[in-house]
């Protein structure tokens, strides 16, 4: 059993403000890099920002800013993105940091050269500014590339390009055997069956002189090293490699103890290069593969895909700062199938709020805290409770293996929808005697509840741990224990 964990999202373009997307993302991963670190793991959570290549280039052009301008401009909103949803990051990379991520990035330029996976040869092709790729003709729908609804364009240019065909083979077998294991299994499925359709090798640079926004090619000044190949080492970059003393240590402490990254939480629309390109790419450089690719699916606005155009843009920063982080978290995490595309309109998350959070979670929480304020309370639980709780932990354990997230956070509202109805049932404002049989049997409830719920709604948690007037590090709260419980303010107030 290993006792690290090293969890990554995806870096995020910032050719534009973070949207919803982006919120999910973060909040998935950091369910699960909280998860790790409340059961002992060393754990490390990196996220950061993509902010090479032609996109960005021309959205700094538009807005009439240099390119590092305006890339700090957006990173720094990604960041509070981060803060703002409560993700807990240990650390924040960004792919034009020259320090931090640039010799990593030649390191590895170097080690795929010296594996004889790189060569340069006149290529003529369709590339989609959009996807910042090169397109095959069965990738385009009427022309066009089906993501941006554009017309590619069509570029002759020299190139270096990345024996990628060479690990067609390889590939199939590691993910085959779930050496990678790609979750969900649909996702898998498809990346198998564009593997065995024949790998292509792909383009690694473009020319400086259309390019000049990125990371040189080591020895080839006139060229530039493919945004997505400068992008994904960022994941090893974030650690420390390409920092490590001496020239052919490959990098540091942090790089050796938490490489290879247990997860990688990825969108649908990045599959390929993180399934396919960036595997071949670590095993050229000899470098361990990550264990997971998690992939979440897309966020649409009552069934329509969001765009400005539309007006069906869900803002992350005015929905939390409407709402609260973890009404928000709850509707991500809850509502949205952890791998599947799901739904947000502000009716639906006004439904799910009232309904799960103010009728069901935020109900028990208040009922709970104003029968049992300032009283001293033996916590206790009987027989049929901890029943019902050994099922509930078991149903919450269970979906994290599968890493389903939505389900994990179904067995807390399960667990939660049970304490009513034992509110209602034993009536515990009836009289002395029935508080002090039901309260402290509660009162074992609710540090059950915020328990499971701290790597999910980590202030709710925090909030239930204070008015149960105990300590969230103290993990042996149960059986036989004093508290004194404290009236807190109303978790989710109905709106
Ligand atoms: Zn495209």
């Amino acid at each position: 059993m290993s006792n690290k964990f090293y969890i990554t999202t995806a870096i995020a373009y910032t050719n534009a403000p973070p949207h919803i997307g982006f919120a999910l993302e973060l909040v998935q991963a950091d369910v699960l890099a909280r998860l790790h670190g409340l059961r002992g793991e060393k754990r490390f959570f990196l996220t950061g920002t993509d902010e090479h290549g032609r996109k960005n280039m021309q959205a700094a052009q538009g807005a009439g800013k240099k390119p590092e301008e305006f890339v700090d401009e957006m990173a720094g909103r990604f960041e509070k993105l981060a803060r703002a949803l409560n993700v807990s990051n240990d650390d924040f990379i960004r792919t034009s940091d020259q320090d931090r991520h640039w010799p990593g990035v030649v390191q590895f330029w170097k080690q795929l050269q010296e594996s004889g996976d790189l060569y340069k040869a006149q290529y003529e092709g369709l590339y989609c500014s959009g996807c910042e790729a090169f397109k095959k003709q069965s990738d385009l729908e009427d022309g066009m590339c089906p993501d941006h609804g554009k017309v590619p364009d069509r570029v002759k240019e020299e190139n270096w390009f990345f024996r990628l065909s060479k690990y067609q083979k390889e590939l199939t077998r590691i993910i085959g055997a779930d050496e990678l294991r790609i979750v969900p299994d649909t996702r898998k499925n498809e990346v198998l069956s564009f593997i065995a359709q024949g790998l292509e090798d792909v383009s690694f640079s473009r020319p400086r002189r259309d390019l000049p926004w990125g990371v040189p090619v080591p020895g080839d000044d006139a060229q530039t090293i493919y945004v997505w190949a400068d992008a994904l080492v960022n994941y090893l970059t974030g650690i420390g490699y390409g920092h490590g003393p001496g020239d052919r240590v490959q990098g540091t402490e942090r790089f050796e103890t938490f490489w290879p990254a247990d997860i990688h939480v990825i969108g649908k629309d990045i599959l390929r290069f993180h399934a396919v390109i960036w595997p071949a790419m670590l095993l050229s450089a000899r470098l361990t593969l990550p264990k997971i690719l998690l992939v979440h699916g897309h966020i649409l606005s009552a069934g329509k895909k969001m765009s400005k155009t539309i007006g069906n843009v869900v803002d992350p920063f005015a929905i939390v700062e409407k709402y609260g982080v973890d009404a928000v978290r709850y509707f991500l995490l809850k509502e949205i199938p952890t791998t599947a595309d799901g739904d947000f309109t502000e009716d639906r998350f006004l439904e799910v709020y009232t309904s799960s959070l103010a009728n069901n979670l935020g109900n028990l929480v208040g009922r709970i805290a104003a029968l049992g304020k300032d009283q001293e309370i033996t916590v206790q639980a009987g027989q049929d409770i901890q029943e019902v709780a050994k099922r509930a932990w078991a149903e919450y354990e269970a979906a994290f293996a599968a890493l389903r997230l939505d389900e994990a956070l179904g067995a807390v509202d399960k667990f939660v929808g049970f304490g009513n109805e034992f509110v209602e049932r034993t009536k515990p404002w009836e009289g002395e005697h029935n508080l002090h049989g039901a309260l402290p049997q509660l009162a074992w409830m609710l540090g059950n509840i915020a328990w499971m719920l701290a790597p999910l709604l980590p202030e709710t948690a925090r909030k239930i741990f204070d008015q149960l007037g105990i300590d969230p590090g103290d993990t042996a709260l149960w059986e036989g224990e004093s508290i004194k419980m404290k009236k807190g303010a109303s978790l989710f107030p109905r709106f």
